[in-house]
C-alpha cells in the first residue's frame, strides 16, 4: 500500500489516500516493492489528468518504521507551535503582497497574475521546462507548481521564487512524476489543446 497526502485548496480537500501498487508493498519501510516501473506506471496512469490537475500537493508518506514508532519522543522534528508561527508569518507576507487585491492566499492567484507574483529567473524556467518535458506536466499543473513554490519562498521569507523552491514544488507532485512518459507528439497535442482554453 502506498500512502499519500493529497491536498486541493480550491476543493477544500486534504486527506490521506492509499493507493495500492500491484504487489502491495510500495512505500513499506522494510518490504520491497517488486513492481516493474512500467507496471507501476500503467497502474498509476488510471488516475485521470483532470483529477491530478486539481490537486495542489501529492506527497508520498513512508510507512512508519518500527524503530521510530518505538522511540519515546517524536524525534528532532519541528514542534507544532514553531510550524504554526512560520505558517502565520507566511500568511502575513501574502496579505501584504495582495493588499486590496482579490486573492487572499497564493493558492488563489489567477493564472494571468502568476508571473507577476512569481517572477521566474532563467534557471527556474529551465528547471520547469525540463520537468514539463520529463513528466508531461499540463499547463494547469505548472501553474500549481508556481503557486506552491511561491508559498515555499514565503515560508522561508524569500522575496523571489528560486529554482530550489520550484524543484521542491515539483517534488510535491509525486503522482505525475510516476506517470508513464508520453511521446513528444502526444504532449504537443495536449499542450496545444490547452493553450486556447
Ligand atoms: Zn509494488
Amino acid at each position: 500500500m502506498l500512502d499519500l497526502l493529497v491536498f486541493s485548496h480550491e476543493s477544500g480537500y486534504g486527506k490521506k489516500a492509499t493507493l495500492p501498487c500491484p504487489c502491495g508493498w510500495r512505500g513499506h519501510p522494510t518490504k520491497e516493492c517488486v513492481c516493474a516501473p512500467p507496471a507501476l506506471a500503467r497502474y498509476l496512469s488510471r488516475l485521470s489528468r483532470p483529477l491530478l490537475d486539481r490537486i495542489d500537493l501529492q506527497v508520498e508518506v513512508a510507512a512508519l518504521p518500527f524503530e521510530r514508532w518505538a522511540a519515546e519522543d517524536g524525534g528532532p522534528e519541528e514542534g507544532s507551535a514553531a510550524v504554526r508561527a512560520r505558517v502565520e508569518a507566511a500568511r502575513e507576507r501574502q496579505r501584504r503582497r495582495f493588499q486590496g487585491e482579490a486573492p487572499a492566499v497564493n493558492a488563489d492567484i489567477a493564472a494571468r497574475d502568476l508571473r507577476r507574483h512569481c517572477a521566474l529567473r532563467g534557471d527556474g524556467i529551465k528547471l520547469l521546462a525540463q520537468a514539463a518535458r520529463r513528466f508531461g506536466l499540463s499547463a494547469r499543473s505548472l501553474d500549481r507548481i508556481l503557486r506552491v513554490a511561491r508559498t515555499i519562498a514565503d515560508l522561508e521569507d524569500r522575496p523571489d521564487v528560486s529554482a530550489g523552491h520550484l524543484s521542491e514544488a515539483v517534488h510535491y507532485r509525486c503522482l505525475e512524476r510516476w506517470q508513464p512518459r508520453e511521446s513528444r507528439a502526444a504532449q504537443a497535442v495536449r499542450h496545444g489543446g490547452e493553450a486556447g482554453s
